[in-house]
């Protein structure tokens, strides 16, 4: 009976990850353009067709729709069904993993964040301040729930030096490439994901990320003539395979002194 209701939940997180995932394309795109989030409605960027109830729903319109506007059959981008798709899946698994513990509110938190970020620095190359902002307290209001005030504040400190340690590698890396290597956005968001974690953790997530993003930013490298790489979901990323692999300080100084 117990698994029925895992299930059962689960299934109910991935619908309502597709609802949330639909709602973090609009946030990504019209906060990144300085838009109003509620008006207007959602609608064809070319042609103004106003969506109606049934042209709104996440994947499916997108698969009914064969993938073109109801009225002018302009190509809507894959990027929409994949964003709500991807968002449903992190939910459930979220929610397999962790059942109802403040870790699934953690986990929730990290999945959002990712795949708002994955909007606007694909789009864009930015990550508004008003989307660190709004994660910062929110990851600040979870610590204090899950930690206590005190430890809520001992972590941003953790935070603190998460964004020098990241400001210090730009620096570093400017130098080295005599370009600019790091954008202001990766700073702040590593900033703010830095409150997470203990800082040995946060290097060994960030280490993850550059680890994951390089093959990646060959492709990137090849496809945009600005040679710019999104970096910041792949820092995401990085906290998010950390937090879902349950790696914790023990497991790194376990293999940094392993003989
Ligand atoms: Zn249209």
């Amino acid at each position: 009976m117990e698994q029925f209701y895992k299930i059962y939940f689960t299934i109910a997180f991935l619908l309502i990850g597709l609802i949330f995932g639909s709602f973090y394309n609009v946030v990504g795109l019209r906060v990144s353009k300085k838009e109003n989030l509620l008006f207007p409605g959602s609608h064809c960027p070319k042609c103004n067709h106003k969506l109606k109830p049934y042209e709104l729903i996440p994947v499916f319109s997108f698969i009914f729709l064969k993938g073109r506007c109801k009225k002018c059959k302009e190509r809507i981008s894959i990027m929409y069904p994949f964003i709500e798709l991807c968002t449903g899946i992190l939910f459930a698994v979220s929610f397999y993993k962790y059942g109802f513990s403040t870790d699934l509110i953690l986990a929730l938190l990290l999945s959002s964040l990712l795949m708002i970020i994955v909007v606007t620095d694909l789009n864009f190359y930015i990550i508004p301040d008003s989307i660190i902002v709004a994660f910062g307290i929110l990851i600040f209001i979870y610590n204090i729930i899950d930690k206590g005030i005190l430890d809520a504040c001992t972590y941003v400190v953790y935070g603190l030096l998460m964004f020098g340690l990241m400001y210090a590698l730009m620096k570093f890396g400017n130098a080295l490439f005599k370009k600019e290597s790091l954008g202001g956005g990766d700073i702040k968001l590593m900033g703010i994901l830095g409150m997470i974690n203990k800082p040995i953790v946060s290097i060994t997530a960030l280490s993850l990320a550059a680890f994951i993003a390089l093959p990646c930013s060959i492709y990137f490298l090849k496809k945009n003539k600005d040679k710019v790489i999104p970096f910041g979901p792949f820092i995401v990323i990085g906290f998010i395979l950390i937090m879902f692999l349950g790696i914790d300080t023990n497991d790194i100084i376990k293999f940094l002194t392993r003989a």
